[in-house]
């Protein structure tokens, strides 16, 4: 008896060390809405998570793991919601408490192992309470908004917890594509009549339908996803340019249609709450083919720019289902700046003079389709019908610098041949191409 009793001892013993499971990491990601917390486990476990008041805390249990609290100690809390995680540990319980400095809403997941992430992974987000104006605070880029701009939102694929492609060197496309996207922005709102909004702007990662939401927010008369993706073959490289496909378009549609909560915010300004079903339907088409045809055109543009600084992987614009390119009310495209899976071509990702140059490109088929193209009571939109009229020191190149026109079709537009120019003179200035 005595020794049965000894035997199942042991063997419970045995059996609790083998199966505690063991947290080998934790990570901590700052967005501007929320903050998530990353718990590497060797396998699936049990957990609880709730809320305590005054003062603010959440209370995390993890069952039957094996936690080692140094891992607390590389922990920042800066731009955090969090103060401070004290640890304690009872029977099979392993209790961490989270102590906030504003109040939060927990969500909490578990994710399986993927192919950038060999451990199973608790996921919990600390909502930030009201975050919906926190977002729009943190996005405006301090900047007044202004109605008359061209608005770009430039979305950085990936981020936080989920790095992307990984390519020689530990080069990653979260960073990679973040700097790019940063460059864009410089560029755009440099440029006078355009704004960039900067979908994520720190590593940290945004809900692929956040990011649509995002743009739809500020009113974005275009979204472009940066990447810069891997693929099985490490010899595949160049850019690439997609835009949302037919059969991803119509199942958006459909989806766009059952789900009434969304009507209301489309941009552009229609609301399809009062609508009939078939004009609701019919309006969402009319809306997609028109957000398609100008992602087309955009997507060209930047596609000739692209093959001006390096190969690019196919000759056309390219058709995918891609969630982000998901909205029927903004035009959108996706570049693949290049495949960080082929060494050579992630080195070069990886330096800023490549980097700035596929900035460049994507500003520039941005810049030129909506100079041809302004959307109404933009700034664009007025330098379509403008005029100079000449005065004394003025000559065609200063005046076609002016406007950002080439000197031929500034010599075109007025029928000039030679150099001279009357003062008084009024000059047609084109739209620039
Ligand atoms: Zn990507």
């Amino acid at each position: 008896m005595q020794k049965s009793i000894a035997i199942i001892s042991i063997l419970w013993l045995w059996t609790s060390c083998v199966m505690a499971v063991e947290v080998n990491n934790i990570r901590m990601w700052a967005a501007p809405d929320n903050t998530r917390l990353v718990f590497d486990l060797t396998a699936k476990i049990h957990h609880t998570v709730f809320i305590l008041e005054n003062p603010d805390r959440v209370v995390v249990n993890l069952e039957n793991v094996h936690f080692n609290p140094i891992l607390l100690k590389h922990l920042r809390y800066k731009k955090t919601v969090l103060k401070n995680i004290r640890y304690g540990k009872d029977n099979q319980h392993t209790r961490l408490v989270l102590d906030l400095n504003q109040t939060v809403r927990p969500k909490s997941f578990l994710l399986l192992p993927n192919k950038s992430h060999i451990y199973y992974r608790l996921v919990i987000d600390l909502y930030k309470q009201g975050g919906k104006k926190v977002i729009r605070k943190t996005y405006t880029d301090a900047k007044q908004y202004r109605s008359k701009d061209i608005i770009v939102a430039i979305d950085a694929g990936h981020g936080g917890e989920d790095p992307g492609a990984i390519g020689k060197g530990k080069i990653k496309e979260k960073n990679v594509v973040l700097k790019i996207a940063k460059l864009v922005a410089k560029r755009i709102n440099s440029e006078k009549g355009m704004q960039a909004i900067l979908i994520r702007k720190g590593d940290y990662y945004i809900r692929l339908r956040d990011r649509n939401a995002l743009a739809r927010k500020y009113n974005a008369d275009i979204f472009v996803s940066i990447h810069a993706d891997a693929f099985r073959d490490w010899r595949a490289r160049g850019s690439s340019v997609f835009i949302l496909s037919r059969k991803g378009a119509s199942s958006e549609t459909a989806r766009w249609l059952a789900q009434k909560e969304n009507n209301s915010d489309m941009a552009g300004g229609f609301n399809l709450d009062d609508k009939s079903d078939f004009l609701r339907e019919t309006l969402l088409d009319l809306s997609m083919t028109a957000s398609i045809k100008t992602s087309n055109d955009v997507a060209s543009r930047v596609l000739n720019g692209l093959k001006k600084i390096g190969k690019v992987h196919k000759n056309h614009v390219e058709r995918a289902g891609f969630v982000v390119l998901k909205s029927p009310d903004i035009p959108a495209l996706l570049v693949e700046t290049g495949f960080i899976s082929n060494p050579s071509e992630a080195r070069k990702l990886n330096t800023s003079y490549y980097q700035n140059k596929l900035a460049y490109a994507i500003f520039k088929g941005i810049k030129e389709y909506f100079r041809k193209y302004p959307p109404l009571g933009t700034y664009f939109a007025q330098l379509r019908h403008q005029q100079h009229i000449v005065v004394s020191g003025d000559t065609l190149l200063k005046i076609a610098r002016k406007y950002q026109v080439s000197l031929t079709a500034l010599r075109k537009a007025n029928n000039i041949k030679g150099d001279m120019l009357r003062v008084g003179k009024v000059l047609h200035i084109p739209v620039a191409r």
